[in-house]
């Protein structure tokens, strides 16, 4: 459905925002442009609606190039994080605004039943007769998304639409989303830059990093099968744990631990190890308990969210976590042996390139 082939985009500065983009995305697919602050994903998203030209490079919708049309022409739903709803306008009135306005006006009173239509789908007819200084934001960013949708769009673009909800709310938004654009079945994407909402939203992932795609897959894999280093580095909470190893003979030496490298399962393996360096990437949950330890830590802290306990200790010279059930009762200053699950950790060449 949406086809981005080399896409370029160079700011009148001279800053190159994206570097040869490439995406393919599905009819009917909820993708999420997911990277830090900076990373590219409002260009991209901004490059798609037309608000923004390319430098080089290509958007395809439905195999038609949208390059040179107008926004207006190009057949998409838009919602910002600011609702951007027209203040003395009520609810009905924002969401028929653009049926009545453009060359596909449509009479009043078709409007209304279009417009009425979808506020039935998003659960705001009740809302009808409001004005947004009257609703919450989680209100006002239902009626952004309905009057997003009444052109019945090919395509719907959502940038950080959550971003000024409290928590609670935006988990109750997002599902919202999921569940509408699925029962819709539009093309959707959702540009934010938190994770969470990325994993537990999408049908598939962009992970950016200085406008370059890292990785585009299904959540899962974001996770479980990281392409690199800074994959790794981003997805999880806490943040996985790294250590600089030497490589010497067949194995990786640290100082408390070393990977035996013959011991490694061999169809995970993606490259012979050649160089001299690598970096081994250990999940916090990875880490197991054990009676009989590769190493033994003392635990610094220990942190207690809800049924996990968090601990902190030092291993290889790094500030590592591992994540343990409370019902194992560590506390600071304890000492506790831990076991490495080799099917479960991941090593990286110094440039950041999985090979295991
Ligand atoms: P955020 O999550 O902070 O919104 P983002 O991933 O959406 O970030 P973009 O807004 O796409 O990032 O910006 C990508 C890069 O391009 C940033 O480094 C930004 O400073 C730069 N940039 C954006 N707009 C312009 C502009 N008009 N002129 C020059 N540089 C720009």
């Amino acid at each position: 459905m949406i086809h981005i082939n080399k896409l370029q985009k160079v700011y009148d500065n001279g800053y190159e925002a994206l570097k040869s983009i490439n995406l393919e995305v599905n009819e009917g697919e909820l993708v999420c442009l997911l990277g830090p602050s900076g990373c590219g994903k409002t260009t991209i998203l901004n490059l798609l609606a037309g608000l923004l030209d390319p430098t080089s490079g290509d958007i395809k919708f439905d195999n038609e190039s949208v390059i040179n049309k107008h926004p207006k022409d190009r057949n998409i739903g838009l919602v910002f994080q600011n609702y951007a709803l027209y203040p003395h306008m009520t609810v009905l009135e924002n969401v028929m605004f653009p049926l009545t306005v453009g060359k596909k006006k449509k009479p009043k009173e078709e409007a209304e039943k279009i417009a009425k239509k979808y506020m039935k789908i998003t659960s705001i007819e009740e809302l009808a007769n409001k004005k947004p200084g009257e609703m919450s934001g989680g209100q006002q960013q239902r009626v952004a998304i309905t009057r997003a949708l009444v052109q019945s769009p090919k395509v719907l673009l959502l940038d950080e639409p959550l971003s000024n909800l409290d928590a609670r709310l935006r988990l109750k938004i997002r599902e919202e989303i999921r569940r509408l654009v699925k029962e819709i079945g539009i093309t959707t994407i959702f540009v934010t830059h938190d994770q969470e909402e990325a994993l537990s939203i999408s049908d598939r992932i962009v992970l950016m990093n200085q406008g370059i795609v890292q990785q585009f897959d299904i959540p899962q894999n974001l996770y479980l099968e990281p392409a690199n280093l800074f994959v790794a580095k981003f997805m999880g909470n806490p943040i996985i744990n790294i250590y600089e190893m030497n490589k010497e003979g067949n194995v990786l030496v640290g100082d408390d631990f070393s990977i035996d490298l013959s011991l490694l399962n061999k169809n995970r393996i993606k490259q012979s190890f050649t160089e001299e360096k690598y970096v081994v990437g250990i999940r916090p949950e990875y880490f197991v308990l054990s009676d009989k330890p590769l190493f033994k830590v003392k635990v610094e802290t220990a942190e207690l969210i809800g049924k996990d306990c968090i601990l902190n200790f030092k291993i290889n010279n790094k500030n590592s976590k591992a994540i343990t059930d409370i019902n194992e009762g560590i506390c600071e200053n304890d000492e506790v042996g831990l076991d490495i699950d080799y099917n479960s950790i991941y090593i990286f060449k110094e440039d950041g390139m999985r090979v295991y």
